[in-house]
């Protein structure tokens, strides 16, 4: 590594909601980072305005919000290398272009769209390139007088780079090793666009440049532009700074046959968003992981863990360990297999190792979409603590503890009226009776008292303590059944005994 300060940078396009793969590629980058102590950049690449949708660069700032993952410079918060929006910057770009027209590996062409789709239709595989460059109308295959005309004249034109024939260029990509690229496979791509704008390829390279990016994590899938890349650092000189690539490996689909997309999750049930995005065009919601119920620190936490890992059994890392122990060399060249079961069980444990109180905003949210307010804070924390290890997601609080805030609305007869009997009515009464004078708040005390009760009136304790269960909570289901009687108290105990046994005796 080169003693220059670390930069890093995301370099998303806002057309749409984010994939996980995409929050993976943040979190790469930024735990490379703030290992190297540098600094992590967003840049925001909106040049191509036929694909920009609204709201989604909103979404993206969002996102990393929700992660934690916070840019040292973006739009958002500005930045010494300011605008990081690509389109403020659209006048920067032309002059590289130009020059690279000048020195001979670029040049201008003029065909129309209606020629370039005849071009496609009749002439199989065609790609703009060596083969078909000097047949079409350009500044390579017009004499200099007419493409003088013709760009004095103000026609539409767009630069292509020119594409060397025969070369083989190479770079070590840092996860995947030496990476080589046959230049006459590659077509001449488009690097600025008769609108003025530039394409990705020269706006990635001129903002990585100007922006001093060092290093560079992306998806596999942008490695088929490294070679336009590669030979644009090149072309503009700027060789020596070009920053190291590493292309993370693609995320694939659970049965490992190919990349996870979002028609995946669809699919098989469960998001690849990493929150709710909701295409106005459409009216098509695509489920997210945070509205799923995910932690953001277990939705990190399970995206390090594809394609990374530590090299121990460790499976559990705050974002702070991430970036401690993050170190590119296990980082896997294979792809990673995505398990929705596997995300939930980092969520679960995730859920297990918060505190009740940093859980409370999100939990109360849960409870009141069901309609229930929340009015002593601490019963509300004291509910989260004895049900937390039961949830697996966060909507699951409500099932597991919307009962200490609300009685059952229904209970699960066939769990006991089959086997009621007088003898368990006569049972609860004693019960009640004895509850109302009881002073202890003590949960094993409270168990011990009902088992000698149980004894005393010649039941198992089994038949009594089931149905005692389905009074408080309507089912087979909730923690331990005196840790719910001392949360709820005693009135409230006896009066919910009281409102089951008239469901469970009647008729
Ligand atoms: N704008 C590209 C994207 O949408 C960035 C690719 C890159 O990181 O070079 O992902």
């Amino acid at each position: 590594m080169t003693d220059k300060k670390v930069r890093v940078r995301f370099a998303p396009s806002p057309t749409g909601g984010l994939h996980l793969g995409g929050v993976r590629t943040v979190l790469f980058n930024y735990m490379f980072a703030k290992k190297n102590g540098g600094d992590f950049v967003l840049r925001i690449e909106d040049t191509d305005q036929t694909r920009y949708v609204e709201g989604a660069e909103q979404y993206i700032l969002d996102c990393l919000k929700w992660c934690g993952l916070h840019a040292d410079e973006s739009p958002e918060v500005g930045g010494p290398y300011a605008p990081y929006r690509q389109s403020e910057r659209k006048p920067l770009y032309r002059e590289y272009a130009e020059r690279l027209v000048m020195e001979g590996h670029a040049y201008y062409a003029f065909d129309t769209a209606e020629e370039l789709d005849k071009n496609r239709k009749e002439i199989p595989n065609f790609q703009y390139g060596q083969a078909y460059r000097q047949t079409l109308r350009n500044s390579l295959s017009l004499p200099q007088h007419e493409v003088d005309e013709l760009l004095a004249a103000g026609t539409p034109h767009v630069i292509r780079i020119k594409m060397p024939e025969g070369e083989t260029i190479s770079f070590n990509d840092m996860i995947r090793g030496f990476v080589s690229f046959e230049t006459g496979l590659v077509d001449d791509k488009v690097l600025l666009k008769a609108d003025g704008m530039p394409t990705y390829h020269l706006a990635v390279v001129v903002d990585d440049y100007l922006m001093k990016i060092t290093h560079a994590f992306r998806g596999e899938e942008w490695l088929p532009s490294a070679p336009v890349h590669l030979l644009l650092w090149e072309y503009l000189g700027w060789k020596a700074d070009m920053p190291q690539w590493a292309h993370l490996p693609l995320i694939l689909k659970p049965d490992g046959h190919g990349k996870l997309s979002k028609r995946d999750g669809a699919r098989l049930g469960f998001p690849v968003y990493a929150m709710n995005w909701f295409d106005a065009k459409t009216g098509e919601l695509t489920p997210g992981f945070r509205e799923l119920g995910f932690l953001p620190e277990a939705f990190i936490n399970l995206l390090a863990t594809l394609g990374w890992n530590d090299g121990t059994d460790q499976e559990l890392f705050t974002l702070d360990e991430l970036i401690e122990k993050f170190s590119i060399e296990r980082v896997n060249k294979s792809g990673a297999k995505f398990d929705f079961e596997k995300a939930k069980w980092f969520n679960a444990e995730w859920i297990k190792k918060s505190e009740a109180g940093s859980l409370k905003p999100e939990v109360s949210k849960v409870l009141a979409d069901k309609g229930i307010v929340i009015d002593d804070e601490e019963y509300l924390e004291r509910v989260i603590s004895l049900v937390k290890e039961r949830c697996v997601l966060i909507p699951d609080f409500y099932q597991q503890g919307g009962f200490f805030f609300e009685q059952p609305k229904e209970y699960d007869l066939n769990a006991v009226k089959p086997k009621w009997t007088d003898a368990k009515t006569e049972f609860f009464n004693t019960y009640i009776a004895q509850l109302s004078t009881e002073t202890s708040t003590d949960a094993h005390e409270l168990e011990a008292k009902f088992k000698a009760l149980a004894e005393e009136k010649g039941l198992k304790i089994g038949d009594v303590m089931l149905p005692f269960r389905v009074m408080l909570v309507g089912g087979k289901f909730g923690p331990h059944v005196f840790d719910i009687v001392v949360l709820l108290g005693k009135e409230e105990t006896i009066s919910r005994i009281e409102k089951a046994l008239v469901e469970f005796t009647a008729a």
